[in-house]
């Protein structure tokens, strides 16, 4: 589907009332470049969604609707941005053969769109390589549901990704007694502690450790309108993204 420079392109915002998709409307609706044509809330019909002509969806829903919506919106040649946690390597492989299918309609996938998470996440590979030791505290509030967190997640895969592109092997530990799990959880051989804290939105640390020298990386989210950069950005840029792309730094050039 092609867009008009000269005319907004139209936007529906799924989960529309939730507190990300609040956020996302307000954003849409202030941006000079975007038109917001649709607030789907849970048990709005998705068919509103065309019917008020939207080029590109956002779902900001729930783990257990986003997949259906957004085969729909795919079906219907609605490109989408998608927040929404859940997507597994299962089900990104079948929206990645549905997306073949079909004629330039594009996915992004977002694990987080945080610009700084996201640059957090592309430094952390960088500096693995270089760094005996690296692990992860993330720390969100204690409203959510999953720990780690995808962010948390990636960033390991990220780091381990560096480490072995650098010939590294596994990280140093000689804990041999661990019977309350204090070491914390380990993704692709990283350690990732979760702190779940009222007052928190949502946060993250790497720390590397050499020889007489720690590095660290931090990002903090303080308020949900800091995703919202992120959002706009994969807004503007799905259409010209046929396919399916699964992190915002696919959108970013980040060398
Ligand atoms: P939330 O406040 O619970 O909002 C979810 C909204 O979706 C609710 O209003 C819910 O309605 C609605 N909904 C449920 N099923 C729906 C359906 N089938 N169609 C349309 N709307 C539906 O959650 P949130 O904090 O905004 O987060 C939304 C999602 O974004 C979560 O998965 C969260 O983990 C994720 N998230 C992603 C990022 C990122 O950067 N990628 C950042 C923050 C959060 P009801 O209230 O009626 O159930």
């Amino acid at each position: 589907m092609t867009q008009s420079p000269s005319r907004p392109t139209r936007v529906a915002v799924l989960g529309a009332s939730g507190r990300m998709g609040a956020a996302a409307c307000a954003a849409v609706e202030e941006a000079e470049d975007l038109e917001l044509v649709a607030r789907i809330g849970r048990g709005d019909p998705l068919d509103a969604v065309a019917a008020a002509g939207a080029e590109v969806a956002i779902d900001l829903t729930v783990p257990s609707a986003t997949g259906e919506n957004v085969h729909w919106l795919v079906e219907h040649g609605i490109h989408a941005v998608v927040g929404t946690t859940g997507w597994t390597e299962e089900s990104l492989g079948e929206l990645r053969a549905r997306l073949e299918g079909t004629d330039g309609v594009g996915v992004l996938i977002a694990p987080n769109f945080a610009i700084g998470a996201v640059l957090a996440m592309r430094f952390a590979e960088i500096a693995a390589r270089y760094y005996e030791s690296a692990e992860i505290i993330e720390m969100h509030h204690p409203n959510k549901l999953d720990a780690p967190s995808g962010t948390a997640t990636h960033t390991a895969a990220a780091i381990a990704r560096g480490r072995a592109a650098a010939g590294l092997g596994p990280v140093p530990d000689a804990t041999e007694k661990d019977p309350a799990g204090a070491r914390g959880a380990v993704v692709d051989g990283i350690h990732v502690h979760a702190v779940r804290q009222r007052g928190l939105v949502a946060h993250e640390v790497v720390q590397f450790g050499g020889v007489g020298e720690q590095f660290t990386l931090r990002h903090d989210s303080f308020d949900r309108i800091s995703f919202m950069p992120g959002v706009l950005l994969g807004v503007r840029e799905v259409a010209a993204h046929p396919g399916l792309t699964v992190g915002l730094d696919g959108f970013m050039d980040l060398g």
